[in-house]
């Protein structure tokens, strides 16, 4: 009928939230909160990691509010998502960190994008780019410390370094910026990341003899931005922190969650005991109860692990996902206590506030087995993202 189209908005939309069945919620504020915590107790300048689609809560919108926050510097790893910032007026100077064979070079160049060379190869195609093109090209080198995925080795370090200098002279290249990454940059220890401060002073000491003046030196991913002052050097690179995600083992700094995944209710029924639930019959309940259904599955970036594991919060009460998780859909069991009052259209919170009794992030990928950035990234396109307190400046 048409009249059932007058019903009365609920609650949630009447405030502007949309109708979708599930909500991604990113709390600018709680992230601006958490870049303040990284400056402060860095002290040194802060790059704020968005790569990924800002750990996949939204690059662009993430990026403004860093950018108005204090944030010196924005990175990302492939040259496509540094272009994607310039391209939506980003101003702030942006690192791409992995170049690839074959990437748009001349459109990063242009865009006045830093670029890290860690090879000889990739050093030679941005400055041959850069004649192309008429500008002189930003690099950072990387020094691989100890670590060994990306950057020059210690054998290759001082010809790199050498070919940047000469390029400096040919006038295609400046060099911004030395750097490297930490095996181990939330361990609390000091002896874990020791070694790789001590290569890393060697590749600096290396540079400045080649000639090289680079104004930014930098190791420190956010567990090391926090827990080891000598790893700070000039500035850091903050990913996981900003995103609430405490990064050093036994240790809180007081970061604030960033993102709320919830999802209403479409089902509700009551079941005997017995009743096998989901694909392959993977619960059977043990008693009577009440289950309610949530459309919200693996699609989603619900793991599969979760079933018959992970919890969700009904109204505060934390109640276990039964069953399989299906691509689409969960299925909660209610139990007999006050969830199982909840009714189609309540709301349900998978990743929510700890202190409200809701599941925290890291207690989702506890469960999950996996950690929390994987949650973060594998959540998927059906949501309704709602930013709250984003900052509207490049
Ligand atoms: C992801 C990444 C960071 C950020 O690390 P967090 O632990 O998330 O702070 C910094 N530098 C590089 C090269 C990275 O790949």
């Amino acid at each position: 009928m048409m009249t059932s189209l007058l019903v009365p908005p609920r609650a949630a939309e009447r405030s502007g939230w949309p109708t979708a069945a599930a909500t991604l919620t990113v709390d600018h504020t709680a992230f601006a909160h958490n870049l303040g915590v990284m400056r402060r107790v860095s002290g040194v300048d802060v790059l704020a990691v968005v790569k990924a689609n800002g750990f996949g809560l939204g690059a662009v919108p993430l990026a403004r509010t860093a950018a108005a926050s204090g944030a010196t510097a924005l990175g990302v790893a492939t040259i496509d998502e540094a272009i994607a910032l310039r391209t939506a007026g980003l101003t702030l100077p942006i690192l791409a960190w992995l170049p690839h064979p074959g990437a748009d070079l001349a459109t990063a160049l242009r865009l006045q994008i830093d670029i890290a060379c860690g090879t000889e190869e990739m050093l030679t195609a941005v400055a041959a780019t850069a004649t192309v093109v008429g500008v002189k090209a930003r690099v950072h080198l990387e020094a691989d410390t100890g670590m060994h995925r990306g950057g020059a080795s210690p054998l290759e370090w001082p010809e790199l370094c050498r070919a940047a200098a000469r390029l400096e002279r040919a006038g295609t290249v400046r060099v911004v910026g030395v750097w490297s990454h930490l095996a181990n940059p939330g361990h609390p220890h000091w002896s874990a990341v020791a070694n790789q401060v001590d290569a890393f002073t060697l590749a600096l000491g290396s540079a400045y003899a080649s000639g090289l003046q680079p104004e930014h030196h930098h190791i420190a991913s956010s567990g090391a931005a926090l827990a080891h002052p000598r790893t700070r050097f000039t500035l850091v690179r903050a990913g996981a922190g900003l995103y609430g995600i405490e990064p050093v083992e036994g240790h809180e700094f007081g970061l604030r969650p960033v993102v709320r995944v919830a999802a209403r209710i479409v089902q509700v029924k009551r079941v005997r005991a017995g009743s096998a639930v989901g694909y392959g019959a993977g619960h059977v309940t043990q008693d009577a109860t009440t289950l309610a259904v949530v459309p919200i599955g693996y699609a989603d970036g619900v793991p599969r692990s979760l079933a018959n594991t992970g919890e969700v919060s009904v109204g505060g009460i934390r109640c276990r996902i039964v069953g399989a998780v299906s691509m689409d859909q969960i299925v909660v069991d209610l139990g007999t206590g006050p969830a199982a009052a909840a009714v189609a259209g309540d709301e349900i919170v998978l990743i929510g506030d700890p202190q409200a009794g809701e599941p925290s992030l890291a207690e989702v990928a506890q469960w999950a087995g996996t950690i929390p950035q994987e949650i973060l990234t594998g959540l998927g396109d059906r949501f309704a993202r709602v930013h709250e307190g984003a900052q509207n400046v490049a």
